[in-house]
C-alpha cells in the first residue's frame, strides 16, 4: 500500500515500542511457514489460530504496522491476513487506532464467550462496542474489530442488515458509506483497499466502491459537507 509512508505510520500508531527480542517468543518460530503464506483458506485459518495463541501477537501486529518490510505485505501475521491489515491501515488513516492490548483481553477466555455471543446477536461493530461498554469495558469500534478478526470473524464495517431492511450491500454503500468511501479515495486509498476497510473484499467490493465514486462524481449522492 502506498498511501502512507513508514514515518507517517509510525507517528500515527499508538503502539508501544516493540522489544527487539519479541520474535524469540513467537509461536511460529518453530512452525513451517507454509500455512502462513498459503492461499488455501483452511491453512490460512490454521495460521491465524496459531497467532491467537501466540504470546507476542500484540508485538507482532505492532511491528507489522510499523514496518515497511516487504515480508509484511504477504501472508498471515499478527493474527490478520493482508486484507485485514490493509483495512487496519485505512482505519488508522481515519484516526481509528486500536488498543491491541484491550483487543487481546477481548479474545481471552474471560471475554471470548461474550465476543462470540455479541457477534451472533449484534448486527454491527457499533452494536458490539455499545454492548461491551454496557459490560463495563471501555472499548472502541476498531479495537472490537481487531478482536473480531482475531477470533475468526469477519469484522465487517458494513453492518448486517437489520430485520425488515431489504437493502443490498451495494445500496448500503451508497446510503451509509458514501462519505467515508469518498474521503478515503481523496486520501489516496486504492479501491480494493477501501473495499477491505468496509469488509467487502475482492473484486465485487472494488466494483461497489467504484460505483459509489462514480455516483459521487456525477453529483448523484448527498455527501456530508
Ligand atoms: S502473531 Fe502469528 S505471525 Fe506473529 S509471531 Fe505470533 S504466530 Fe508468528
Amino acid at each position: 500500500m502506498t498511501i502512507v509512508n513508514a514515518d507517517t505510520r509510525r507517528s500515527r500508531s499508538s503502539a508501544a515500542p516493540v522489544s527487539p527480542d519479541w520474535k524469540t517468543r513467537s509461536v511460529c518460530r518453530d512452525e513451517l511457514a507454509d500455512d502462513f503464506y498459503s492461499t488455501i483458506k483452511s491453512r490460512k485459518e490454521r495460521a491465524r489460530a496459531l497467532c491467537v495463541g501466540c504470546p507476542v501477537i500484540v508485538e507482532c501486529l505492532s511491528n507489522q504496522r510499523q514496518s515497511d518490510d516487504a515480508i509484511y505485505r504477504w501472508g498471515v501475521g499478527g493474527g490478520l491476513d493482508p486484507e485485514q491489515r490493509r483495512a487496519l491501515e485505512l482505519e488508522e488513516l481515519l484516526g481509528n487506532v486500536p488498543n491491541l492490548a484491550m483487543a487481546r483481553v477481548l479474545v481471552s477466555p474471560r471475554w471470548l464467550w461474550r465476543l462470540r455471543q455479541l457477534k451472533a446477536d449484534c448486527r454491527s461493530l457499533e452494536g458490539m462496542t455499545a454492548a461491551f461498554r454496557e459490560d463495563g469495558l471501555f472499548v472502541d469500534e476498531v479495537t472490537v474489530r481487531v478482536a473480531a478478526w482475531w477470533s475468526g470473524g469477519e469484522g465487517s464495517r458494513v453492518a448486517r442488515l437489520a430485520p425488515g431492511d431489504k437493502r443490498t450491500w451495494r445500496a448500503q454503500l451508497q446510503d451509509d458509506y458514501a462519505d467515508v468511501v469518498v474521503a478515503l479515495h481523496e486520501l489516496g486509498a486504492r479501491r480494493v483497499d477501501i473495499a477491505a476497510y468496509l469488509g467487502i473484499p475482492g473484486a465485487n467490493g472494488a466494483k461497489g466502491v467504484a460505483a459509489v465514486l462514480k455516483a459521487a462524481a456525477a453529483g448523484g449522492l448527498e455527501l456530508a459537507a
